[in-house]
């Protein structure tokens, strides 16, 4: 479970995420969507503990993170948009690595991260140095890391990017598997219809703010449109492709 309650962050005199409530709960796999620098990542990056919040509160799993940030820890899985990784580690090395920032070694660990670079197709790099990976497989790595150790809360930041349709396929089943069992996943995507496929629930934010909240029915309710695009571009009062002609003729 991830609740927020009025979580603010401030860039100086900018407010980048602007008192946000949430409640995701356990078994929820939940979608934020919004334009170019509505605050997403800052909102996720907040909740994995990498930013400090200017105002406000993030509980994981029942554990306020500010008061006892180990524990909370202990419960998130966190994919970031960009997959940094030790370049002289292998693949293999690597899920050692952040098992053992969780306190995790051994046979079922080692077992585990097999597990996940096979499903993933990287069990023939598992020996590799990460420096020869591409693009896609080092996003694989660090999704594979997110799981290692059987977190309760999983964070992501635009998981697809990257990922060859099978990967995103296997991804999908993954992430749909994962909170069948009572996980609980927060995922920002550009890709409208992985939102409304995958997606339990949707917020819409702007500016720093949820402009819209529900399942795909009820948004679809809000603004009386059809498909996510629709709905999308209503609320955040986008114009679609707006004068790309005349931009062109210009
Ligand atoms: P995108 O879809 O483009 O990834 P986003 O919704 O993830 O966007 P954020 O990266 O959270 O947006 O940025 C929200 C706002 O905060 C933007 O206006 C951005 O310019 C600003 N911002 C982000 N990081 C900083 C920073 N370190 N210092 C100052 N402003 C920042």
């Amino acid at each position: 479970m991830i609740e927020l309650k009025s979580l603010t962050k401030n860039y100086g005199s900018f407010t980048a995420v602007d008192s946000i409530d949430l409640s995701v709960p356990d078994g929820e796999l939940f979608g934020f969507l919004g334009p170019n620098g509505a605050g997403k990542t800052t909102t996720l990056r907040m909740i994995a503990g990498i930013l400090q919040p200017t105002s406000g509160t993030i509980h994981l799993a029942g554990i306020d993170l500010d008061r006892d940030p180990l524990a909370a820890k202990s419960k998130l899985g966190f994919i970031p948009d960009r997959p940094f990784i030790y370049e002289k580690l292998t693949g293999a090395e690597f899920l050692r690595f952040v098992a053992g920032l969780y306190g995790q070694d051994g046979t079922k660990v080692e077992h585990r991260g097999r597990e996940l670079m096979a499903l993933f197709d990287l069990e023939d790099w598992a020996d590799e140095l990460v420096e020869s990976y591409s693009h896609g497989m080092r996003q694989k790595l660090i999704i594979s890391s997110a799981f290692i150790h059987r977190p309760q809360v999983i964070v992501v930041d635009e998981p697809m990017v990257g990922l060859d349709p099978k990967a995103a396929r296997i991804l999908k089943d993954l992430f749909r598997e994962y909170v069948r069992r009572g996980n609980t996943i927060m995922m920002s995507t550009h890709t409208l219809e992985v939102a409304e496929n995958l997606c339990d629930r949707i917020a819409i934010i702007q500016s720093g703010r949820i402009r819209a909240i529900g399942t795909i029915p009820e948004l679809r309710a809000e603004a009386m449109g059809s498909g996510l695009e629709e709905i999308f571009l209503k609320l955040t009062g986008e114009t679609a492709a707006r004068d790309a002609m005349e931009v062109l003729d210009a």
